[in-house]
């Protein structure tokens, strides 16, 4: 990492430091400034964005934009004069060589997770991979003059990871594609202060640490990237002995993530939410990140599952998040009697699985069809108890037509993130 690199990463800690402990006094000077600062210095030179700010647009009326928008308005939308034409062959390859590196007009460019299957490329400048580091050090890994080890289970490497190295934190990345009990040994050896990773590799991380096999004692767990469900919080905290804390990012933004206490909090300081309402109590965020400027993300809805928690003890005033359901794409959508369609969110199903049985370790729901529901249930024992509470379920809100199918095996390629509850129809 080279010393400008480490300045301008001090730069932001300082100015995340600072817009943070403003922000308790007064949140919408912080957003004002931010607002203010972003269409000053780089929507303007968006061809998409710059007609807002000379016609003077307040941000609740600039338009709202989805995933294929985004990408669809890719050219127009960067404010570097990127085109997705040249792009995209260069991270393709790139991640094909899994040389992550790749530059263009200056900037980084790396192809986003993908999850909605849909193939997306985001763009950062040198100045936005320090200012990630930056909130990732002041929000996740928190700051320390002690040296420390971070173990770090990445789906793929990325330079903006791989610059978070110095003298007092050394990163050792882990290949989510390599087997667990390949890095089982160098754990052991590592002994890491500090494990990054997504919940179902932190779970084969603890079923080795109660099986023996894995021997670490590290002072924070930090859950990445996928849906933390409340049963495998609970078991995660009891083998690992401490809180585990939460960091919810997406390629469009480092959006929450725990304070001491472990609850979740936006990011507000630098993120403006707004709610798209789904029901009483969920919502899906309309993301606007007031500090990218290469790619804007500006009123970008996500398809992801909220629900707003309680003020937070820590004294923090910024919105808590009592819980990420999952994406609207995972929703069951079944008929009832009727014919009327009815959504079945995912919570709901994964409550009623674990509820079924208190022995149940693992499991997976996926609505395969109309009317056709499969399940892994570990152990198999226990599938029919777990047919007749979800069958007892759908019965209450009419839903007599579901056949359940029986799965041998979990519907999980190592390579993604790993879903509980999927709709596949
Ligand atoms: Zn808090």
């Amino acid at each position: 990492m080279n010393s400008t690199f480490k300045i301008l990463i001090l730069f932001y800690a300082i100015t995340i430091y600072l817009g943070r402990q403003l922000y308790a006094f007064s949140p919408a000077l912080v957003k004002k400034f931010r607002w203010w600062n972003l269409k000053r210095k780089h929507l303007k030179l968006s061809p998409f964005y710059s007609p807002f700010v000379t016609s003077k647009k307040k941000l609740e009326e600039y338009p709202q934009i989805d995933k294929s928008e985004f990408m669809a308005h890719f050219d127009q939308i960067n404010s570097k004069g990127v085109s997705i034409k040249d792009a995209m062959p260069l991270v393709m390859k790139a991640e094909k060589d899994r040389d992550f590196s790749p530059e263009i007009n200056g900037v980084t460019a790396g192809m986003s997770s993908g999850t909605s299957g849909n193939r997306g490329v985001f763009l950062a400048s040198v100045k936005e991979r320090a200012f990630w580091v930056a909130c990732v050090l002041d929000r996740v890994i928190g700051w320390s003059l002690k040296p420390r080890k971070v173990a770090f289970f990445l789906r793929a490497n990325s330079n903006l990871y791989e610059s978070v190295g110095s003298r007092l934190l050394s990163f050792v990345y882990f290949d989510l594609l390599v087997s667990v009990d390949v890095h089982i040994a160098t754990l052991n050896r590592l002994q890491p202060d500090i494990v990054v990773g997504q919940p179902s590799l932190l779970k084969l991380l603890a079923k080795s640490i109660e099986n023996g096999a894995l021997v670490i004692s590290p002072h924070k767990i930090i859950s990445v990237a996928e849906v933390l469900t409340h049963d495998d919080r609970v078991y995660l905290e009891k083998v690992f002995n401490q809180t585990v804390h939460q960091v919810y990012q997406c390629t469009e933004g480092f959006l929450a993530s725990t304070c001491k206490l472990g609850v979740l909090h936006l990011n507000e300081d630098f993120i403006h939410v707004e709610k798209h309402i789904v029901d009483e109590e969920r919502f899906n965020p309309i993301v606007t990140d007031l500090f990218r400027g290469t790619q804007p993300v500006i009123r970008y809805l996500l398809n992801d599952i909220l629900v707003e928690g309680p003020e937070c003890e820590c004294g923090s005033s910024m919105m808590t998040l009592d819980r990420i359901e999952g994406r609207m794409d995972d929703v069951f959508v079944i008929k009832d009697k009727s014919g009327v369609k009815q959504n079945i969110f995912p919570d709901f199903l994964r409550r009623i699985v674990i509820g079924a049985h208190e022995e149940i370790t693992e499991y997976q729901i996926i609505q395969m069809s109309e009317n056709e529901i499969s399940l892994f249930i570990q152990p198999v024992k226990f599938h029919q108890i777990v047919v007749d509470s979800l069958s007892a379920f759908f019965f209450q809100k009419d839903l007599t037509d579901i056949k359940f199918t029986k799965s041998h095996h979990l519907d999980h390629d190592k390579n993604s993130k790993f879903r509980r509850v999927i709709c596949k129809y």
